[in-house]
């Protein structure tokens, strides 16, 4: 019921909110995105959401924010459900030791990138996805919209051209890829496309919302609709494990046991088996591009709540 689930989350996502305060100053805003250079640094949201989309929330849960590369989660599996097991002839399953932005394997792997959730593995499904008749970023905003129940999420047009502008790794990795034959399409197109999905703004209510299809077999538990197969929202979830906050995500399974999936926007949303979601965010990163409170507020939330998938 909504009372045991609020009486048995409060306290814990209060003391996580507490817990996170301690690293308040620590770390960067990304400040190779201009337009991300303005967040106020010491915003902390986090919203905890059970398959039935009740929500506990701490801070700024309600405030939209740039969800970055969160949006590799809904672009994997938009591609997924228009190539099905294709996609997995444009990008791997095999974690990496490199930046997000990192172009080094690219060309030792002949074009592959090495998952979906390296800019350059979300740059060959974003490719996959252009179409005539809509447009790669309006087909996520669709598909945001309807996971997370909120039909005011949208792209920030400031943001995205702001980003495009300074886009130069991207386009290199997308160009590479090309050159390997792994890119069908005018690479400022699918470039410009994708820094428009990398624009999203979502709340960690909404994304902790629109994420539960992932904790609930891959039915959107909202509006009662498959998005993906069991054995796909399986996998994506495996791949948040082993390569969902890049290099550090070997840290970030010891730490704290679920799968996740992290933005430069600062936010990242952690999933529970049959169980939720949690959304946290707040803009300061450490070296690897992850945000510093919110890795500390689920850290402490999957101890205190004993999350962890290993038992
Ligand atoms: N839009 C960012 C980029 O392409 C996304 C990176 C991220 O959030 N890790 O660099």
């Amino acid at each position: 019921s909504t009372t045991s689930f609020q009486t048995s989350w409060r306290q814990r996502v209060d003391d996580a909110g507490a817990a996170a305060e301690a690293c308040r100053g620590v770390g960067e805003v990304a400040n190779y995105i201009p337009a991300l250079r303005d967040v106020a640094p010491d915003r902390f949201g986090i919203a905890v959401a059970n398959l039935d989309g009740q929500i506990v929330s701490y801070g700024d849960a309600n405030d939209r924010f740039s969800v970055q590369s969160l949006s590799k989660v809904f672009v994997l599996v938009q591609g997924y459900r228009t190539w099905g097991d294709e996609i997995w002839r444009r990008v791997g399953q095999f974690p990496s030791s490199n930046p997000f932005n990192s172009i080094v394997e690219l060309e030792l792997e002949h074009g592959i990138p090495r998952n979906p959730f390296l800019n350059s593995g979300a740059l060959a499904i974003a490719d996959s996805l252009v179409s005539r008749h809509v447009s790669m970023e309006s087909s996520i905003v669709t598909l945001l919209r309807e996971l997370s129940g909120s039909a005011e999420v949208d792209y920030n047009q400031t943001v995205a051209e702001s980003e495009f502008r300074c886009a130069d790794r991207n386009i290199a990795a997308a160009y590479l890829m090309k050159g390997h034959g792994n890119f069908a399409n005018p690479v400022a197109d699918v470039v410009r496309s994708y820094c428009a999905v990398c624009a999203i703004e979502a709340s960690c209510t909404e994304l902790a919302r629109a994420s539960l299809f992932l904790a609930n077999r891959g039915i959107c538990p909202g509006t009662g609709k498959r998005i993906v197969p069991r054995r796909t929202a399986q996998q994506v979830c495996a791949l948040m494990l082993t390569t969902g906050t890049y290099e550090h995500s070997g840290r970030t399974a010891f730490a704290i046991g679920l799968p996740t999936k992290s933005g430069v926007g600062g936010g990242i949303i952690a999933v529970i088996p049959n169980q939720g979601t949690i959304c946290a965010w707040s803009p300061r990163l450490d070296s690897t591009g992850n945000s510093v409170r919110a890795m500390a507020a689920l850290e402490n939330l999957s101890a205190a709540a004993c999350l962890s998938i290993f038992g």
